[in-house]
């Protein structure tokens, strides 16, 4: 699976001008994996009806059903607009929206009551890194906002692992740390979930993915694909990754 996330850019008619783009070069080169696009909520009704053969995801959603939540977009909306996916755990919704793991389990259940498969993002800051403590900073992550699950709600889920220290600086993991991080967070979910469900789980890698370095990193036995920021507001760029695959 390769998805990417427009983040906070483009316009309306720029969004649907970029997703009709590479929907229209994936139904002339159909790819080999799942191809999923995640603009801004107000994208989302115009570029579902731009896609035939690439998925669709929020970037986020709200942490309760409905109701009196100004400004807040519910998880039944977005699926009712057309989306299968939500993007949750974001680390740029972690570090500017305060979001963390006991409100992200909400919005996952929340995501998955409505239907929508939650692609849920963990990964550490620099400095937790550099102190050794990456894999503990992961885990509590994955554990507090994924063990509450039942097996088949866990099995709707994708996890992708965005080291924040990589996300939007250039600098990548090397697919060594990458590799070793995805294996990890497996077999977190195979502890808990048991072999089956954690080897069907796609994890997505995320952090100044490009053309350049996708093949790489996507050539890990535990990296199911990526999670494109940057490089995904590119047409060229987006479909390079993709096919690197
Ligand atoms: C992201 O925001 O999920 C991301 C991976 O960004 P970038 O590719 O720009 O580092």
């Amino acid at each position: 699976m390769v998805a990417g996330n427009w983040k906070m850019n483009k316009t309306l008619q720029e969004g649907t001008e970029l997703a009709t783009a590479i929907n229209d070069f994936f139904q002339s080169n159909p790819a080999e994996v799942e191809v999923i696009l995640a603009p801004p909520y107000i994208h989302l009704a115009d570029v579902a009806r731009a896609l035939s053969n690439v998925g669709l995801s929020a970037q986020n959603c709200a942490s309760e059903p409905g109701g009196a939540y100004t400004g807040e977009v519910s998880a039944e909306m977005i699926r009712s607009a057309g989306a299968g996916y939500v993007i949750l755990g974001h680390s740029e919704r972690r570090t500017y929206f305060a979001e963390e793991d006991t409100l992200l389990f909400r919005k996952i259940k929340l995501a998955l009551d409505a239907g929508l498969k939650p692609i849920f993002c963990c990964g550490e800051v620099l400095r937790e890194r550099e102190a050794g403590n990456h894999f503990n900073v992961v885990k509590d992550q994955v554990a507090t906002a994924l063990f509450g699950l039942t097996a088949e709600e866990m099995g709707q889920v994708i996890i992708a692992y965005e080291p924040v220290w990589a996300i939007g600086t250039g600098v990548t993991a090397s697919p060594a740390q990458a590799q070793e991080m995805h294996a990890y967070i497996r077999k977190l979910i195979r502890e808990k979930f048991g072999t089956v469900l954690a080897e069907d789980l796609t994890i997505l890698y995320g952090g100044s993915c490009k053309p350049s370095n996708a093949g790489e990193l996507f050539a890990n036995p535990d990296v199911d694909g990526g999670l494109i920021g940057g490089a995904s507001l590119d047409a060229g760029d987006f479909i390079a990754i993709v096919q690197s695959f």
